[in-house]
């Protein structure tokens, strides 16, 4: 036998009963970017190479080392994408949807990163997005955090994550405290890592965000951009906060927090979890006045985040039910049973278009059926045996709660359904 192919390192294939988690948090998440009045933009996965590099920059760990780039049969260029940001954009741009508008916008989809594969970083990953425009005041970046907040709730998990904020103020800023912090870290160059020394000159603010323990004491030294910030900068900063005091949401200033990209400015914001080990980062995003510009635009504010999607569902564990299980097996003792077995689930789902049925396939003795029926996870047997049918009936067992089975005429099959699995809830947590 051949040896079977496998797939490629740090793209998962996520399996029935894991999809359960992913589906639940996608549909909380499309009901409230409805409910905020957010709009899903769908986008291609493959853009230009040249998109990336003018938008997340140069010298950042992504265009220098992480990017899926290919040339096309053409010769052009082409690159996976690593973020749904520039491609949003790009696409905004070119459909003329910025010019005197806001946009408040979502999607999901597949990254693709080529890092080392380990817990909570893979080569494909899964976003949820939304990136707004033409919003200048800090009323929307907590709008931003007000949803993410009403997501954790709506999923669970509020108590596992918590807020950290930052600004970054103007590039003006940015420039004059990327020198002093350079001054600040030559002078203690010993102290630096390897990694360290190659940003000093490429992209220094980095530095900070570091993860290396024996770093930490250096950084938190560091000058910080926060003591320098302009007066425009620390008002939207301070207009944040104080909306998130309002609401009563907690965070934490970390004024070493920096974002991995180079278009961000002033607010920039992550919701970091201690379950899940070194990879903690769930949610992250920030301002992006720049980038529409930089992109060939018109000068455009902007603003948005982006959550992992694969540490998002393992904060989930079991809380969970899931909303594809059936509801109900059919099975069928004879052949005409057999036979006529789906055509009553036909009608049965004409009737009750949210039952989840499942027809029992390939025949096998009765006992084996039930079996089947058991482990499918369905709370009901429907059973149509021969003498059900010469009486136009149904007898229904309840495969979790041990009681009586019942026998029913075909006629009240429907209400009888309805009714016993009304008070069932689909995926919810627990
Ligand atoms: P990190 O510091 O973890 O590398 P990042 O700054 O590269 O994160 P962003 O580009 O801001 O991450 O992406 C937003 C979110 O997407 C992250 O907070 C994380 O939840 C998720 N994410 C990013 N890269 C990966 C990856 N390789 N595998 C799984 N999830 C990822
Ligand atoms: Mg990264």
């Amino acid at each position: 036998m051949s040896k079977s192919i496998q797939a490629i390192r740090g793209m998962n294939d996520i399996l029935p009963g894991e999809t359960a988690r992913w589906q639940f948090v996608e549909s909380v998440f499309q009901r409230l970017m409805a409910g905020y009045g957010y709009r899903e933009i769908r986008l291609p996965i493959v853009e230009k190479t040249e998109l990336f590099k003018r938008s997340i920059g140069e010298v950042t760990d992504i265009v220098e080392k992480e990017m899926y780039t290919f040339e096309d049969r053409n010769g052009d260029s082409l690159t996976l994408r690593p973020e749904g940001t520039a491609g949003c954009v790009r696409a905004c741009l070119q459909h003329g949807l910025l010019h005197n508008q806001i946009q408040r916008l979502w999607y999901k989809g597949p990254m693709f990163r080529h890092e080392r594969p380990q817990k909570g970083r893979y080569r494909q990953f899964h976003q949820l997005g939304v990136e707004v425009f033409g919003c200048t005041g800090p009323d929307i970046d907590a709008e931003t955090i007000l949803l993410t907040a009403r997501l954790w709730r709506e999923l669970g998990i509020a108590a596992d994550v918590r807020l950290e904020i930052n600004s970054l103020g103007s590039s003006e800023v940015r420039r004059a405290y990327r020198d002093t912090l350079v001054n600040y870290l030559n002078q203690h160059l010993e102290q630096l890592d390897a990694d360290s020394l190659r940003r000093l000159d490429t992209n220094p603010l980095r530095i900070l965000d570091s993860k290396n323990p024996d770093m930490q004491t250096l950084i938190e030294a560091a000058p910080k951009l926060m003591e320098q910030l302009d007066e425009a900068s620390r008002q939207h900063f301070e207009g944040l906060c104080r909306r998130l005091d309002e609401a009563g949401i907690a965070y934490r200033v970390n004024p070493c927090l920096v974002r991995g990209l180079d278009y961000y400015s002033r607010t920039v914001y992550e919701w970091v979890t201690d379950k899940l080990g070194a990879q903690g980062t769930v949610c992250a995003g920030g301002r992006f006045d720049v980038l529409v510009e930089q992109l060939g635009g018109r000068a455009t504010p902007a603003l948005g985040f982006a959550l992992g999607m694969e540490r998002l569902v393992a904060l989930l564990d079991d809380k969970v039910v899931d909303s594809e299980l059936p509801q109900a097996y059919l099975v069928a003792n004879g052949e005409a049973a057999e036979f006529m077995s789906q055509v009553l689930a036909e009608q049965l789902r004409d009737e009750l278009p949210t039952l989840r049925l499942l027809v029992h396939s390939g025949g096998g003795s009765f006992k084996s059926q039930m079996k089947r029926a058991d482990k499918s996870g369905a709370r009901l047997a429907l059973i149509l045996g021969e003498d059900e049918m010469a009486q136009g009936r149904v007898s229904i067992k309840d495969l979790r709660v041990d009681c009586e089975q019942v026998l029913l005429p075909q006629t009240e099959l429907v209400s009888y359904l309805a009714a016993s699995l009304s008070g069932e809830r689909n995926a919810t947590v627990e």
